[in-house]
């Protein structure tokens, strides 16, 4: 990349992780001081420093936007002549191998909109520190492998900020004049100063215990505003589960007597994992059954999970540098993922974590921002935790807990734990204490880490019937990807079963290991040609292409057992239908309808599976079977297959829509797939093209006593033109309009809608009261689910596209984080055909043009156009 915008004494303007050296300076200790206040807040710390190493170099203290008030070494003032800035950097020359270095500096919380440093959120001050929001704080060498011990104090108005929080252990507090008051924490583990965290301010408790394994008891608080107290049942309950799963299934205990958890309505992730401190959206911790949907219930239950778990993956183990960044994120995402399949269906989780991997991380590994899960280099890290390093990573681990089996694997985590505890690692780290640990052997295993770019398997089974075998040649590929032109073959696990037509049964379960770039494999003592499933379970993160007929397919929908190998039979049957409609063919839709008949009228099979397995595949995942997507002709495609489901089966839909209404609202596992499977029964009612439709997705709107079944509800209607349409939408938006989380599904819905006037309405509700730049989960609400709506940001008008920029160019001035988020949509060009290309590209230049973009959207939109 061009180095357009690097200007005398900035950072370079790209890190690379060849370029990695251990630090100069070690700060063992810190001590803060917060004298807080929303217009000016001061901020006095002290660092021990000492030499590491023989060198001559001064002390670099990294900042960005602060400026040194007081520098003083070892109780001495240094005058303006005694330190330097570089590039918002403090640079101390020292002569001694240790020092007392002590800065003070004033911040402006209020006026904080990228959230990260110091900020205000709805009357509280926070602070957001990952990746590298430190410096904004304080002076300091903000990289991870610089690890201190903690001491904090926070002072602040007392009516305005009756509570105060911070990392680790509460030792002290007191009042002081003018109704000024202060506390003291302090942490006994040494911790990167990415997971710093204090809170300031008026927040009530849910407080509970856990009494760990070894018998400690562990004071639990989740803290939010009054009013939300009673939603927070959810999160304490995951939380209490987190912990005891952890110890059950990595023996992993928590470490300090307190366990805090903050909800914030601003925040531009899902929520962090400062040590003993988790500061969350609140979206992933407030729920009650009248404006959280079941999926924002389990968001709730794996985020808790997820931020919880770091205690071990991430914080007692941290990474050395942002290029391990997956160590961390990867490996906390499979244990989250791991922990909810306990807590409810395992299938369905699969199902449904394959469906995220899919529509985020394999779309991102085909276009011009792939990267591998260790990056080589970066422009602004913030723009890297993406569905690869989190979720492609997970699948790194998840293979290669399968190629171990549970107690081998177990054994690499915990020598991975035993080594690594105190210390910040790499990959590579992980990767060994999985082989010595686990007694494996993983050097091909490693190129998962290197080579970005989704893998494809072909696999084509023969039967020869004179020596009744059965042959599968697996052949494997990997595509180019930006700086990778070529790849080496990758070590692929592939869960397989071969099926018996006649009676539908099977041997059983095999896991082939797929190393080179073609393989055979054979299978004695098959009298007839058997049928294929592969990649159970979606053992490896690859794309498999076979040459299985329709009808093998139906059969694999119909007897295969595996769930998630089941599910994928009917998704492909469907794709297949689609995508041949979609290329003009006319393709048979028969066997699509009678597997749906089939699965939805099985009584072996849950409800929550059934849903997910006859719901059509999106209109995102269809066009990434193709080769140039046509947004309208793939709309056109799927809403007719989904009429035809519809009406052919309109009586099914029916029975289905009057069995799953429920009683009264409970949170079991039988209960929320019942509610999936009436929404879904809806959809296909509706769709049916019976007359009645809105009055029937109407009268769910108006009778649910929870929001699964309303939103469900209300999104059906808005993709319609009736006047119920309107009508719920106003009694929605009255309901809710003075609740920021409920209020963004108002939102959401419209900007997902399938509706032909759905891109004009986002450009009116962008123009919305309601709708604000400054909080980042309303951006999403609309912004973001509209670029994920493929037939309405495809509009052929191109104002899709310009929406979108506008809204990037408006918000990098504001939020640069949340506003990168926005670009990739954009960097999709090369899939949509030459007029849309053209648009998308004349955008991403538009906003490359702005003057002053940040280095987050510099580096988003132009690696975008490459
Ligand atoms: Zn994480």
């Amino acid at each position: 990349m061009a180095d357009t915008q690097s200007s005398p004494g900035t950072a370079p303007l790209i890190v690379r992780r060849q370029d990695y050296r251990p630090p100069d300076w070690l700060v063992p200790e810190i001590t803060l001081d917060f004298s807080l206040d929303p217009v000016c807040t001061q901020v006095r710390s002290i660092l021990t420093v000492r030499r590491n190493g023989e060198h001559d170099r001064p002390l670099k203290l990294d900042g960005d936007d602060l400026t040194p008030l007081e520098v003083k070494v070892d109780g001495q003032a240094l005058t303006a002549d005694q330190w330097s800035m570089e590039g918002g950097a403090l640079i101390v020359p020292l002569s001694g191998a240790a020092h007392q270095v002590e800065t003070l500096v004033e911040l402006a919380p209020e006026n904080n909109s990228k959230l990260m440093g110091l900020y205000a959120s709805g009357g509280l001050l926070c602070t957001q520190c990952e990746a590298e929001g430190f410096r904004r704080i304080t002076f300091f060498p903000d990289r991870p492998d610089v690890l201190s011990r903690y001491s904090v104090r926070l002072e602040a108005d007392r009516a305005r900020y009756p509570i105060l929080l911070a990392n680790g252990d509460p030792i002290e507090q007191g009042s002081l004049p003018e109704g000024r008051h202060w506390a003291l924490w302090t942490d006994p583990f040494p911790k990167p100063c990415y997971l710093f965290a204090l809170v300031a301010g008026d927040l009530a408790c849910n407080a509970d215990s856990f009494v760990t394994m070894s018998g400690r008891t562990v004071k639990l608080g989740i803290w939010v505003k009054e009013a939300d107290l009673p939603k927070t049942a959810h999160a304490m309950q995951a939380l209490k589960n987190s912990m005891a799963w952890d110890e059950r299934v990595y023996g992993r205990e928590y470490d300090l007597d307190v366990f805090n958890i903050v909800a914030v309505a601003d925040f531009n992730f899902g929520a962090m994992e400062n040590k003993g401190l988790n500061i969350f959206n609140s979206r992933y911790i407030l729920a009650d059954p009248d404006t959280a949907t079941d999926i924002d219930y389990d968001g709730v239950e794996g985020v808790v999970a997820h931020e919880y778990f770091h205690n071990w993956s991430g914080n007692r183990v941290t990474c050395r540098d942002w290029f391990q960044l997956s160590l961390k994120e990867g490996f906390t995402v499979f244990r989250d993922q791991d922990f909810s399949a306990d807590m409810g269906s395992a299938a369905v989780k699969r199902i449904e974590d394959v469906r995220v991997l899919r529509a985020a991380q394999f779309q991102e590994d085909s276009g011009p921002l792939a990267h591998p899960v260790r990056p080589e280099s970066y422009m602004e890290i913030s723009n890297f935790y993406t569905a690869t390093i989190y979720n492609k990573g997970a699948e790194l681990i998840r293979m290669m807990a399968l190629m171990l089996g549970r107690d081998r694997f177990r054994a690499g985590a915990d020598l991975y734990f035993e080594r690594h505890d105190g210390q910040a690692a790499t990959c590579e780290d992980f990767v060994r204490a999985m082989e010595e640990g686990g007694g494996i052997e993983l050097a091909q295993f490693r190129r998962w880490y290197e080579q970005a770019g989704t893998p494809r398997v072909r696999a084509l089974l023969t039967h020869d019937a004179a020596s009744q075998t059965a042959e599968l040649v697996l052949e494997q590929t990997v595509p180019p990807t930006p700086g990778q032109p070529d790849k080496q073959p990758m070590a692929i696990p592939l869960r397989i079963s071969l099926f018996d037509r006649e009676s539908g049964t099977s041997r059983g379960d095999e896991l082939l290991m797929l190393t080179e770039a073609r393989q055979s494999f054979l299978f004695s003592k098959f009298a007839a040609p058997p049928l294929l499933s592969i990649n159970r379970g979606f053992s490896a993160p690859v794309v498999i292409e076979t040459d299985r007929t329709q009808a093998d397919l139906a059969f694999l929908s119909a007897h295969d057992d595996d769930p998630f190998a089941r599910y994928e039979a009917m998704q492909q049957l469907m794709v297949n239908v689609l995508v041949g409609r979609v290329g003009g063919q006319a393709v048979d839709d028969a066997a699509v309808v009678a597997a749906i008949r089939n699965t939805a009228t099985d009584p072996s099979l849950d409800d929550a599976f059934i849903a997910e397995a006859i719901r059509l595949p999106s209109e995102a995942y269809i066009g990434d079977q193709l080769t140039e997507v046509d947004p309208d002709a793939i709309h056109a495609a799927r809403e007719s297959l989904q009429h035809r489901i519809g009406a052919e089966l309109e009586p099914l839909w029916r029975d289905i829509h009057a069995r799953t209404q429920a009683n009264s609202f409970s949170l079991s596992a039988a209960a929320k797939g019942a509610r999936k499977l009436r929404n879904t029964a809806l959809l296909y009612l509706c769709a049916s093209g019976i007359e009645e439709g809105a009055i029937v997705a109407f009268s769910q709107f108006s009778a649910a006593d929870n929001m699964t079944e309303r939103q469900a509800a209300l999104a059906i209607l808005a993709n319609g033109s009736s006047a119920e349409r309107e009508a719920a939408l106003d009694i929605f938006y009255n309901r809710y309009r003075d609740d920021a989380l409920t209020l963004d599904k108002w939102f959401q819905t419209q900007a997902f809608a399938f509706h032909p006037d759905t891109v004009d309405l986002v450009e009116e509700l962008g123009r919305h009261p309601d709708f604000t730049l400054s909080n980042p989960n309303r951006i999403r609400s609309l912004y973001g689910a509209f670029a994920g709506n493929q037939w309405a940001f495809h509009h052929r008008s191109g104002k899709g596209y310009r929406l979108v920029a506008d809204c990037i160019i408006a918000l990098d001035k504001i939020n640069p984080q949340t506003a990168a988020r926005l670009v990739p949509p954009l960097g999709r060009w090369r899939r949509f055909g030459e007029a849309r290309a053209g648009l998308m590209r004349a955008e991403l230049q538009r906003i490359l043009a702005q003057p002053g973009l940040s280095r987050d959207v510099t580096e988003q939109a132009s690696k975008s156009l490459d």
